[in-house]
């Protein structure tokens, strides 16, 4: 019976399965290897789960609900609607998900999985993350760190001993490792984080330069305007990674709001985010007790890293050289297949 892995994400969650000898994403109902972690509810009390519970977030904000998993094992209940659920009960939802396409996928039951977490997850919460499998009908068999798991996916079984950073920054969390590789055998030597350092920062600072370009004040504005300027500029900066430049715009109440971005704007908007991802680095690198020399490679990893912007940023900023791997918001999920 086939094991699956699942790296359960703040923003986005992804499946895996390992067969005749490699690993494979699992495509969900929507034709994306990316689950939105996102949960709503409607009126008549059904759930919703994946991308048109994302959808919703426009919509009905009020009933829809988004980075759960910062809340695992703290014991706060979160309210998509009437009802209360915790992260794990909310996470089970997503869980649920992903196995039922995975079952989809391979035509068979499933039963067991193997679960990535942040490095920094303490034992409760890994017991939390093992119930919320539990929750969604399947086994738990291993927890795994997402730092370790992007590691072992970059890491040619060179036969030398490699000292990486793992720079793995999503939608709302940047969570930096050092760690060491030896014959397949990972080692975390230090983390270093930001819970509040992620795509989502790019997004508003986009929307605010936006709103200043149109002279609006972000601030004032209603809820759904916000949301569609934030949705908006997230697209923007998507394309930013395959594109030169990129234009934000919208029409509210009769009226047309325009804006350019290119690399040079995104620069000057987010030059604060930029630094305060190198300081990130800066603390690990420190913590680990190696210099920068001593580090032999820095792997891009998660949504965020896909931005030229930061990748040019830390490129000129530091003494190691940066992996670009082509799969950076599947990396973890690739090295969960190698467990
Ligand atoms: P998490 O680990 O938090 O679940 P992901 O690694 O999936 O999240 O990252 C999600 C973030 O990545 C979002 O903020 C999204 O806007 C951003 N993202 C995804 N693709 C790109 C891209 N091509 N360029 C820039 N940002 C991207
Ligand atoms: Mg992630």
């Amino acid at each position: 019976m086939a094991v699956i892995g699942i790296d359960l994400g703040t923003t986005n969650s992804l499946g895996c399965v390992y067969r005749n000898g490699k690993t494979e994403l699992i495509p969900n109902a929507y034709g994306s290897y990316l689950t939105p972690s996102v949960v709503s509810m409607t009126e008549d009390g059904k759930l919703i789960v994946g991308q048109p519970a994302k959808d919703r977030l426009i919509t009905h904000p009020e009933r829809t609900v988004s980075s759960f998993k910062k809340d695992m094992g703290t014991g706060r209940s979160w309210k998509p609607g009437e009802k209360s659920f915790l992260p794990e009960e909310l996470s089970s939802l997503v869980i649920r998900s992903i196995v039922e396409d995975a079952q989809n996928y391979l035509g068979e039951e499933i039963e067991e999985a193997v679960i990535s977490v942040p490095a920094y997850f303490h034992d409760e919460q890994r017991v939390v993350v093992k119930r919320a499998g539990a929750l969604a009908g399947i086994h738990v068999e291993r927890i795994v760190n997402e730092p370790s798991a992007a590691a072992l996916a970059s890491y040619f079984t060179a036969n030398e001993e490699q000292n990486m950073l793992v720079f793995d920054f999503g939608g709302g969390t940047l969570d930096v490792s050092v760690v060491d590789c030896f014959e397949n055998v990972i080692s975390i030597n230090a983390i270093s984080g930001n819970n509040h350092l992620g795509g989502t920062d790019f997004d508003r600072a986009m929307a605010e330069y936006f709103c200043f370009k149109n002279g609006l004040n972000y601030y004032l504005l209603d809820l759904p305007f916000q949301q569609s300027i934030l949705r908006a500029c997230e697209q923007a900066k998507i394309k930013l990674s395959t594109q030169s430049v990129a234009e934000v715009s919208l029409v509210h109440l009769n009226k047309n709001y325009n804006c350019i971005f290119d690399e040079n704007v995104l620069f000057n908007t987010t030059h604060s985010l930029l630094e305060s991802c190198k300081n990130v680095i800066g603390k690990a690198v420190k913590d680990s007790g190696f210099s920068a020399s001593e580090l032999d490679s820095l792997i891009l990893v998660g949504g965020s890293s896909k931005m030229p912007v930061l990748q040019h940023y830390l490129s000129d900023a530091l003494n190691i050289p940066v992996l670009k791997e082509e799969n950076m918001d599947s990396l973890v999920t690739l090295g969960l297949g190698k467990y």
